[in-house]
């Protein structure tokens, strides 16, 4: 059976689990799987999908721990399950640190785990906030993330309040143990008085339910609420695989754009044309000629003002400054399953900063975006971080192939930063 895995860095959950099987289990690489999370494991399927490669060894350790000390399902339990689930996540990893195999998350993993964390608290998603720090406890992020806590006000707080009270339970169930590992039982009963004091501060509502959008593949080590679950497999959902609806709009346009004219710079040098303007560079490049320039900076730019991006009103502001007469300045950003493309500059005018705003913090209409910044005069920029989704704000295969392609077709070029596409802006005008 064993034999069967000639690949380096499979986990081996047969060795773990603890009743033996003949079957084997099966597993997968979430490098090309793309799941909304980068481990996960479905006990009744023997399946696991984790990072095959060095860095996804505490994902795999993980989910091993889940299967040799989780059961095989959650209990039901009468509040949202992804209490239950943060604080198995603590506890498993409290174990992994007892037996000497802490979770250590390399820096990349740390740095998006605190970018997602930072747009929880951005958000003012307190369950949120709640949920990915108690996921953190016994990984080397848990005091990373709880110092960054204490500096996010009233929530932050209350945050820091119920991770330092997860924490002290799971040490006295431990002490208790022989093992020093906490029962599974004292978890439930952990989770159960974090509900309680979730819902005392009105974040769980009357069924125990939170309105928190942390999902399946946001908490703190990547992976979802409901492994174990039926369906884990087909996480992808259905739906990512398509953009959702974009509405274009325009929006009022009260203030001129900065013009460059006057500066000289509105005739260029070219080796054709009516007017001799330099015959010194005849020797050189032969451009003697002076000649107007075309479309006067016509570049037409895209900003992604998704949550991820974290973009200031100010921040876009600024680019409009920056941004010469002649461009084409547009944003999107959606709700879960629909959004909204709007242009902020074009020709010669600009909106105020009021109307700056992003509709939403999800990105779903990448697609009908680019294809819109497709049929605009190039140059083309589009600012974004490249990730890409579908409905539900899932990333999915088809939505990133077609951004791809689309890029690629249009010579859309993508820029990570407003500062780097002002500074294009620029250096386009003055060539
Ligand atoms: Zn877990």
């Amino acid at each position: 059976m064993y034999q069967k895995r000639k690949q380096g860095f499979k986990p081996f959950p047969e060795l773990v689990e603890p009743f033996s099987s003949e079957e084997p289990w099966k597993i997968e690489d979430t490098n090309t799987l793309q799941l909304p999370s980068n481990g996960a494991v479905d006990h009744r399927r023997r399946w696991m999908a984790v990072p095959l490669d060095p860095s996804g060894r505490p994902v795999s350790r993980h989910e091993l721990a889940h299967v040799a000390w989780s059961p095989p399902h959650l209990p039901r339990v009468r509040f949202d399950a992804r209490v239950l689930a943060v604080v198995e996540d603590a506890r498993i990893n409290r174990g992994l640190d007892v037996i000497g195999i802490p979770v250590y998350l390399d820096q990349e993993m740390c740095a998006h785990v605190r970018l997602l964390a930072a747009r929880d608290a951005k958000r003012n998603d307190t369950f949120a906030m709640v949920a990915r720090a108690t996921a953190s406890i016994g990984t080397n992020l848990e005091s990373d993330l709880t110092g960054s806590l204490g500096g996010e006000g009233c929530a932050g707080q209350f945050a820091l309040e119920c991770v330092v009270e997860v924490r002290a339970a799971l040490e006295r169930a431990e002490a208790r143990s022989a093992e020093g590992i906490a029962p599974f039982k004292s978890g439930v009963r952990i989770a159960r008085t974090l509900a309680r004091k979730l819902q005392a501060e009105g974040l769980l509502d009357s069924r125990g339910r939170a309105k928190s959008s942390i999902e399946t593949g946001c908490c703190a080590l990547g992976h979802g609420e409901d492994e174990g679950d039926e369906g884990a497999c087909d996480r992808g959902a259905a739906g990512a695989a398509h953009p959702g609806e974009m509405e274009i709009v325009r929006a009022p346009m009260p203030v001129r754009l900065r013009s460059l004219r006057g500066a000289g710079r509105s005739f260029r040098a070219a080796t054709e044309g009516s007017v001799v303007r330099s015959l010194t560079r005849w020797p050189t490049d032969k451009a003697i000629f002076r000649r107007r320039r075309s479309g006067h900076g016509g570049a037409s730019v895209l900003v992604d003002t998704s949550g991820s991006m974290s973009i200031e009103v100010s921040d876009l502001d600024r680019l409009l400054l920056a941004t010469p007469a002649g461009a084409r300045v547009a944003i999107y950003s959606a709700t879960r399953r629909s959004g909204e493309l709007r242009i902020i500059a074009h020709r010669n005018r600009r909106a105020l900063a009021a109307d700056l705003e992003p509709y939403g913090r999800a990105n779903v209409v990448d697609v009908p975006a680019l294809e819109w910044l497709a049929k605009q005069p190039g140059p083309r920029l589009w600012v974004s971080d490249g990730k890409v989704t579908g409905i539900g704000d899932q990333p999915s295969e088809p939505v990133t192939a077609r951004v791809a392609e689309i890029c690629r077709s249009a010579r859309i070029e993508r820029v990570a930063t407003l500062e780097v596409a002002a500074d294009r802006a620029k250096a386009r005008q003055r060539s």
